[in-house]
């Protein structure tokens, strides 16, 4: 630890940095951290890593070292400037300066690929916490061909990503993650292995694609508008979430089918497996046709 302590006060010194709050700049400084990051990655000289908001490089270099290639997206030009000095001799190493919500990775990933450069992609990062949703969202949604997505996130979050829908407190986006991928933790880590310290816990955890989603529908689109109406009056029961959303078109509607699925009147959104919104979602599309 003391090294990279080091290391990254004398870069942020050499170059006038300092931790941009505002765009969720905490750096790693903390070895173990670094190490359980990439190799529970799994990162082989046949994989291209996307590595999103890389700071000042300190995982970046780990990732150099193992992967085939490692494309680093930053929103900070500060940081480009860094980067660039730090790692132009690695032939491996590319950096793309945006903001990631904007960069057209499916576009970059088949490229890549139909290059024969590329055999398999994985996401590494150690995430601004003030955006993990919406960039977790757009890795999933995208349906991007990537392997896996291995990331430093804020505790809270990361527990509702990976719970098990239906078993734990959980929120739309436990389903999302949980119809993509299969999630595991990897390690809790303290507030002490960054500089500056965050506020909050973080937590590692790596989502592997699934093969084939976790329920089959031919919609999906359709169960998870639904997931999210009934998540947005999570207080609410059930019946009355969806009634008042509109996705039931009646209380006797939603009643009738919430009795053919063998689900309780009083059932709340948290309470339901994913496959028992696929059912729903099922009857909603076979009644709209
Ligand atoms: N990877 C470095 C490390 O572990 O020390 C820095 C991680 S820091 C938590 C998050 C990084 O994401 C910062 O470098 C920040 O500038 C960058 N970032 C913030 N918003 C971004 C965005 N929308 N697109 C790309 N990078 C972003």
């Amino acid at each position: 630890m003391e090294n990279i302590l080091e290391e990254t006060k004398s870069i942020m010194k050499q170059n006038g940095i300092r931790a941009n709050k505002s765009l969720g700049q905490n750096f790693l400084i903390n070895k173990d951290v670094l190490e359980s990051i990439v190799n529970s990655s799994e990162i082989s000289k046949d994989d291209m890593v996307i590595e999103i908001g890389p700071g000042l490089g300190t995982l970046t270099k780990y990732l150099l070292e193992k992967a085939g290639e490692v494309l680093c997206i930053e929103i900070d030009s500060k940081m480009i400037k860094i980067l660039n000095n730090r790692f132009n001799q690695y032939e491996n190493f590319e950096i793309i300066n945006e903001d990631v919500l904007k960069v057209d990775l499916n576009n970059i990933i088949s490229e890549k690929k139909r290059q024969g450069k590329v055999k398999n992609v994985k996401i590494v990062a150690n995430l601004p916490y003030y955006i993990t949703t919406p960039i977790i969202m757009k890795l999933l949604e995208d349906k991007l061909d990537i392997e896996s997505i291995t990331v430093m996130i804020q505790k809270e979050v990361a527990e509702r990503l990976i719970a098990v829908p239906g078993e734990k407190e959980t929120g739309a986006i436990t389903y999302t993650v949980y119809y993509y991928c299969e999630s595991e933790k990897i390690m809790e880590v303290p507030n002490s292995s960054f500089i500056p310290e965050p506020e909050v816990t973080s937590e590692v955890i790596k989502m592997e694609l699934r093969s084939k989603p976790a329920v089959e529908i031919e919609n999906p689109k359709i169960m998870f508008m639904i997931i999210k109406s009934a998540f947005m009056q999570r207080r609410k029961t059930l019946l009355n979430a969806l009634t008042n959303t509109k996705v039931f078109l009646s209380k006797e509607e939603g009643l009738e089918i919430l009795k053919k699925l063998n689900l309780g009147e009083n059932i709340r959104a948290e309470n339901l497996s994913i496959q028992d919104f696929c059912n729903i979602a099922k009857i909603i599309i076979e009644k709209s046709k």
